[in-house]
């Protein structure tokens, strides 16, 4: 059974779910006795990729395929799947693979498992484990058909170093003008300097902090983490931050290794969102504030003292 993963770029630079996707397919191409092959699409370097166990790479360069376009995009993943004779495809759980992955598995008549957590519980018959009722669960389950195809949740696995003779081969599939039904005109920038998807730590802020002019202090503590900022739904329709800062059941999803809220009540709907964080910290100065409940270590007080003061501590390691 051969792997392939699809290694995700955004401008030119692979992000790091790719690696934490590599350091996975690797794991398992170990356990079944395979190899795993990289498709990357417009991706400059893509030699990183040796560092966590990866092959081959499929070095897909094509102008047409700057602007993401899920259908033309999950063609050229089929493609390299057919190519390769791949038996299981690995896509990570980004906003842009969740779309493509159900794409590639209608194309391929593949059973598709979302949100996977760990390594496959047995390969015959194929059990994986996944992520339930917004992380809150997990299920069993079976993939029947040939063809696989797996979204890794993210920050689920890790990254590891395995490094590999890695080889290099052009690929240019056919992509159709069918192919190009929506085309992404241009993307809404984060404003921090580090994405909620890739942050290994966020930092986010509720209406506990009383308005956009006090977000100095959320910020601050953010550069010294080298931190995401993200908020609640409130502080995002109250334009306090950008939307693209949402988090929570209908916003972003964050599966961080830490996730610092400050004066955020904890509402269901915004803890559905958080809940696959692995460290929750929570600054509140309601003792009965709901967030405590799910919090994994909890400071009752005033953000604004709080919040200052710790920067200045983390600023002394
Ligand atoms: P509040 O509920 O006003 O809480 C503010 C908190 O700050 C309080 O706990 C208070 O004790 C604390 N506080 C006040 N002053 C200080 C201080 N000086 N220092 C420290 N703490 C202080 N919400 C989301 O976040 N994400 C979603 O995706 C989302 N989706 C929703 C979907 C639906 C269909 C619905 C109905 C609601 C959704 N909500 C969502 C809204 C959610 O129900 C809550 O209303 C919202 O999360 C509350 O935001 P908050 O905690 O920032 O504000």
């Amino acid at each position: 059974m051969s792997i392939l993963i699809y290694a995700e770029s955004a401008e030119g630079k692979f992000r790091k779910v790719a690696f934490e996707l590599a350091s996975y397919a690797k794991k398992v191409a170990e356990s079944l006795g395979t190899t795993v092959t990289a498709v990357t699409i417009n991706t400059t370097d893509v030699s990183e990729l040796s560092k966590y166990g990866v092959d081959k790479v499929l070095k897909v360069t094509n102008d047409k395929l700057a602007g993401f376009s899920a259908k033309a995009y999950a063609d050229v993943i089929k493609q390299a799947a057919q190519k390769e004779g791949a038996k299981l495809i690995l896509l990570s759980s980004t906003t842009d693979s969740i779309y493509l992955s159900p794409l590639v598995a209608v194309s391929l008549e593949a059973g598709f498992a979302s949100n996977v957590v760990g390594l496959p519980v047995s390969t015959s018959p194929f059990h994986v484990r996944r992520n339930a009722f917004s992380s809150k669960a997990f299920n069993i389950t079976e993939i029947l058909t040939d063809v696989k195809i797996l979204g890794l949740a993210k920050n689920s696995y890790g990254i590891f170093e395995n490094a590999s003779a890695l080889t290099t081969e052009d690929f240019n599939p056919p992509i159709g003008e069918n192919d190009f039904g929506i085309k992404v005109e241009s993307v809404e920038k984060v404003s921090g300097k580090v994405s909620i998807a890739d942050a290994d730590i966020v930092v986010s802020g509720g209406r506990g902090l009383k308005g956009p002019e006090n977000w100095g202090i959320l910020e601050n503590l953010a550069e010294v983490l080298g931190a995401a900022t993200a908020c609640s739904k409130p502080v995002s329709d109250l334009d306090w931050r950008p939307h693209s800062e949402h988090v929570g059941q209908t916003g972003k999803p964050v599966a961080a290794n830490l996730y610092i809220a400050i004066g955020i009540s904890g509402a269901i709907q915004h803890i559905a969102g958080i809940n696959a964080s692995k460290v929750k910290v929570v600054i509140n100065s309601d003792p009965e504030a709901p967030f405590f409940k799910v919090a994994d270590y909890g400071i009752i007080g005033d953000a604004f003292d709080i919040v200052p003061r710790l920067t200045e501590k983390l600023k002394a390691f």
